[in-house]
């Protein structure tokens, strides 16, 4: 199935690296001017490139998501060069894991705030605009340990339920304006996050018991999920969550 998508822009956080940096290359694939957001100018500033060198069009934008003033600042300073975000991903994300006895209040609020807090700061901003316009597309990557839950992940698992409870009460508030709002949960994918977990042999086979399809997840996956959601296609479809785990969720 090919998807549409008719002269619209992205913002994408976590643009610089993995799964965010799969997402962005993939809209602009599609056509769609992508504003690719990390914390480090290096980061985004390389993926923006990427995709220019490949004939798409993209802006590099350096945000600490977690910082609600700057993601305010960095908002208004898009929306007067764009008059519309038609679409938001909101991808950032951090672990800062431990068993809940071992987690330090720094671990906790690092991880809500980068996660979870980021999602309403942006999605504040931004939304306004897609809703007087009657069309945009929000996407929040979640995981599957926000669904599950996982030992020595309570902050992540917190943060990431949380983006399903918001996922799912936007849906309804921004129905009426055809504004969709989505979840994505990845499962085990291979990113810089999950480095150590892949490359160690006893971890990585340990994890693998419980995913059906039995290996682990390219960023490419969550990016197909995603770009499907963010397309005209998907008009029809509003709070969900589309597990992208090879099964572990079902
Ligand atoms: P990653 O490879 O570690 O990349 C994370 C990206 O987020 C980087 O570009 C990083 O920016 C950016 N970021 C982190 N903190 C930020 C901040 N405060 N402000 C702005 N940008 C920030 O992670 P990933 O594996 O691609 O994960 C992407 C998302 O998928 C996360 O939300 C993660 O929780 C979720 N997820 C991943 C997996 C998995 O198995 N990999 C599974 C489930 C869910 P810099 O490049 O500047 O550092």
């Amino acid at each position: 199935m090919s998807l549409t998508f008719t002269n619209r822009t992205a913002l994408v956080t976590g643009a610089g690296r993995g799964i965010g940096k799969a997402i962005a290359e993939s809209l602009a694939k599609h056509g769609v001017t992508v504003i690719c957001v990390s914390k480090s100018a290096d980061s985004c500033g390389a993926t923006a490139a990427s995709i220019v060198a490949a004939g798409g069009k993209a802006k590099a934008l350096a945000v600490d998501v977690a910082d609600g003033a700057a993601v305010a600042k960095a908002a208004e300073e898009l929306l007067k060069e764009y008059p519309v975000i038609d679409i938001l991903v909101n991808n950032a994300g951090i672990t800062r894991d431990g068993l809940l006895f071992r987690m330090s209040e720094a671990d906790w609020n690092d991880v809500i705030s980068t996660n979870l807090s980021s999602c309403f700061h942006w999605t504040k901003h931004l939304a306004r605009p897609m809703t007087r316009a009657r069309w945009g597309r929000i996407v929040n990557i979640t995981s599957v340990s926000g669904i599950m839950g996982n030992a020595g992940q309570a902050n992540y698992s917190a943060a990431k339920a949380g983006m399903i409870g918001l996922t799912k009460t936007l849906a309804r508030e921004f129905a009426g304006r055809s504004v969709t709002v989505n979840a994505v949960a990845p499962g085990f994918i291979k990113t810089d996050m999950t480095t150590d977990f892949v490359n160690n042999p006893e971890v990585s086979s340990k994890i693998l018991e419980a995913v059906p399809l039995k290996r682990f997840g390219e960023a490419a996956d969550i990016a197909a999920a995603t770009v499907f959601l963010c397309s005209e296609e998907a008009g029809y479809v509003t709070g969900q969550v589309f597990a992208v785990d090879g099964g572990m969720a079902m």
